[in-house]
């Protein structure tokens, strides 16, 4: 088994659902690995994409990743299983690169990592959470993985009576936990929305907030005493993400957890992140996006290196909002999963069948991540291999 191509198209994502309301000109790569692989008359077809949040990455992928891939030839062989390997892939990826200088290449290489393990999972006729923890030798038990509605996004008329109609929709959902947005706003009117949200929802454990790294040291501080009431699930984003003194200042005044590391794209990064910004372990919640960190291998790396410094892998809450993320929750017994039911269209949310119930999700028993229970998305990565056969 090995890579025979190598496809790659960048399209616009929003955050809202209503195409009306400017997206902000965000886009992600769509990528397909093709394999040698035949199953049922059809080629293994691994399929990834860079995540939300960041942009597409179509030149790195192209000019550097992609190449390296498609010349690797038999290395990328288990010659156990005689099947693709996932971490063999992403040391032909890796080869050359120096540390540090991070940037935006760990995006890049997530991206495809995500297809690779998609298309390992497919070879081994494995959905990808069993594939995972059959690659790392850990149990097959798995339990309903903690989920939550990520969304609340400032709409720019009638802000909080949209914000009400979305937070009852996510309760209708099946959701019991969700996230908004603030930072964007006076902290009147941020107060004004997370009361709504929290008249919808419940109490203040129930809700988490994202500030979008607004804030400065001193409105974070003011922002933190004002929230504080509420004793929100957590506070996420809440400055700069290398401005670490200005996190270590939050987490000395401000009671409740803080949520970080969205933006933190390598172990070394995260490694900073949680000792140099004094983050309390298991209090504090770490964010970091798997396929933002150079894919699976990295972020194995990282659970390990947070595991050495005392946090519980409960306090791993991985951004992303998406069924790639839902399967590696459910496989590492982490804490939980961000889902983006109705944001970041047709790249969030699950399957078309999926079901939360009351707070909980489970992957689907689909080959691979699973993205062809989901119509609209796997759609895209359709006409991508028949745009590039
Ligand atoms: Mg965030």
């Amino acid at each position: 088994m090995r890579i025979k191509g190598v496809f790659e198209r960048t399209l616009p994502i929003s955050r809202y659902a209503d195409p009306s309301i400017p997206s902000g000109g965000l886009d992600t790569s769509a990528v397909a690995v093709v394999t040698d692989q035949i199953c049922d008359g059809e080629p293994i077809i691994g399929y990834g994409f860079s995540s939300i949040g960041r942009f597409g990455q179509r030149g790195l992928i192209r000019d550097r990743f992609a190449p390296r891939l498609m010349s690797a030839g038999k290395p990328l062989i288990d010659p156990d299983t005689g099947l693709l390997d996932p971490y063999r892939a992403w040391d032909a990826m890796m080869k050359g690169e120096k540390p540090g200088g991070h940037g935006e290449r760990s995006v890049a290489v997530g991206t495809l990592d995500m297809a690779i393990w998609d298309a390992c999972a497919k070879a081994a006729e494995l959905p990808l959470f069993r594939y995972i923890q059959k690659t790392l030798a850990t149990t097959d038990e798995i339990k309903p993985v903690p989920v939550y509605a990520g969304g609340g996004y400032y709409f720019s008329e009638n802000d909080t009576l949209h914000l009400r109609d979305e937070m009852e929709g996510f309760l209708a959902a099946g959701f019991t936990h969700a996230k908004i947005k603030v930072g964007a706003k006076s902290i009147e009117e941020d107060i004004e929305r997370i009361e709504v949200a929290l008249d919808v929802l419940g109490e203040g454990p129930c809700l988490a907030i994202d500030a979008i790294y607004s804030y400065t040291l001193e409105e974070v501080l003011k922002a933190g005493t004002e929230f504080e009431r509420f004793g929100l699930w957590w506070f996420e984003d809440i400055c700069d993400p290398l401005d670490f003194d200005t996190i270590a200042a939050a987490t000395a005044a401000y009671k409740p957890p803080i949520a970080a590391g969205e933006a933190q794209f390598s172990l070394p990064d995260a490694r900073n992140l949680i000792k140099y910004s004094q983050l309390r372990a298991n209090h504090d919640i770490l964010l970091f996006d798997i396929a933002h960190c150079y894919g699976l291998p990295e972020y194995l790396g990282i659970i390990k290196m947070a595991e050495g410094l005392g946090w519980d892998r409960s306090s791993f809450y991985p951004h992303g909002g998406h069924l790639f993320t839902l399967h590696a929750v459910a496989a590492l017994g982490l804490g939980g999963a961000e889902l983006n039911p109705h944001n970041f269209q047709p790249f969030g949310g699950l399957t078309d069948d999926a079901v939360i119930d009351n707070g909980y999700a489970l992957p689907p028993e689909l080959p691979g991540i699973g993205f062809e229970g989901r119509k609209d998305l796997f759609q895209v990565f359709h006409d991508l291999v028949r745009d590039n056969s």
